[in-house]
């Protein structure tokens, strides 16, 4: 098959490599259709090494073929990868919220190849009527932001204010929305707070040129009920909470390591709530299949660039170098 290899410092190239096969009983063998670029696949492909896995973890695909305990799906299933390997026993697990689950098992990666194996249970059924271009934004890109709103009890019109319109925070915008609640994109660069709009924001604010927490202010009235930082830009939760009402709730979304919190001054005498949130379970998932269904929410419009997989590492300069307004690149893998 045909599959990108990373070569270190951002070089790609896409090679034949062996297909992969089937080891266990419960595994499936799934053809890549499209895969999205990630903030994380930044990261990874501009390290310096040489790596020998195959990366991309944004897959929809279609079942080729089943291991002999494989119940629940068949050869021709639609689906999309979960990327995160849960021990498949343990309570969590059997409830889909695997990022609880305290023996996982690695990740399913190799959607930048044109086949990939993975558990049975790593495998979401996608609908016919959902294409794989919409299908691969349903795990990250939207359910990682549903599953922030859903733990922050995000209710129908509530004032939420959105830091960072990457991938991620244009996908909190649009189901913030879709949730029945009024959003406000923050950004530095307005090509994304133009994206922000069109995803339903009802107010923008530019961070380079504008006060976050002031305009947050002025735009809700009397502060935001939630804020969300999708921006990974350290101390950016300190500017999600500034934008807060009393009693209001902060999610941190965007992954940083450091901030410098005063607590009885930011959290303890506004009686707010600074959480946190990883990836999506699978509940997210299927919450987010119903905001795509046709007449709903449609993610595409995210979609900047779609490249073929011989030029993946055209998309990766699009994205990395945020060249022609880009926001977010699918790779066409098998579906061409
Ligand atoms: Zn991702
Ligand atoms: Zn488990």
């Amino acid at each position: 098959m045909l599959a990108a290899r990373y070569l270190g410092n951002r070089r790609i190239s896409v090679e034949e490599m062996p297909d992969p096969i089937i080891g266990r009983p419960d595994e499936c063998l799934v053809r890549v259709m499209t895969c999205g670029i990630c903030g994380t696949d930044k990261r990874i492909v501009s390290e310096p090494m040489v790596r020998e896995d195959i990366q991309g973890h944004e897959v929809a695909g279609q079942v080729v073929a089943i291991g002999e305990g494989v119940a629940g799906l068949s050869v021709g299933d639609r689906v999309v990868v979960y990327n995160l390997i849960g021990c498949g026993q343990c309570d969590y697990c059997q409830r889909g919220q695997i990022t609880y689950c305290r023996n996982t098992q690695g990740s399913v990666n190799g959607g930048f190849g044109e086949m990939l194996v993975a558990p049975e249970r790593n495998l979401l059924p996608l609908p016919d009527e959902i294409s794989y271009e919409r299908g691969c934004l349903l795990s990250d890109v939207l359910g990682t932001p549903h599953k922030a709103m859903r733990l922050a009890g995000l209710a129908a019109g509530e004032a939420v204010v959105v830091l960072g319109c990457g991938p991620i925070g244009l996908g909190a915008v649009r189901i913030g929305v879709a949730r029945g609640a009024r959003a406000m994109a923050v950004d530095m660069l307005d090509y994304r707070l133009e994206a922000a709009a069109g995803m339903g924001a009802a107010a923008v604010c530019n961070a380079g040129r504008e006060d976050v927490a002031e305009a947050a202010y002025a735009w809700s009235g009397a502060g935001a009920d939630l804020s969300l930082d999708c921006t990974g830009r350290e101390g950016a939760a300190l500017t999600a909470l500034a934008c807060l009402r009393p009693g209001g709730r902060a999610m941190c979304v965007g992954a940083n390591r450091r901030m410098d919190l005063d607590p009885w001054k930011q959290i303890i005498s506004r009686d707010v709530t600074l959480g946190g949130s990883w990836y999506l379970h699978h509940e997210d998932y299927y919450e987010c299949v119903e905001l795509c269904r046709p007449s709903g929410l449609d993610p595409l419009s995210m979609v900047t660039h779609t490249v073929p997989l011989e030029e993946i590492a055209r998309g990766f300069d699009l994205f990395i170098d945020q060249r022609e307004s880009c926001i977010k690149v699918i790779v066409s893998v098998c579906a061409r």
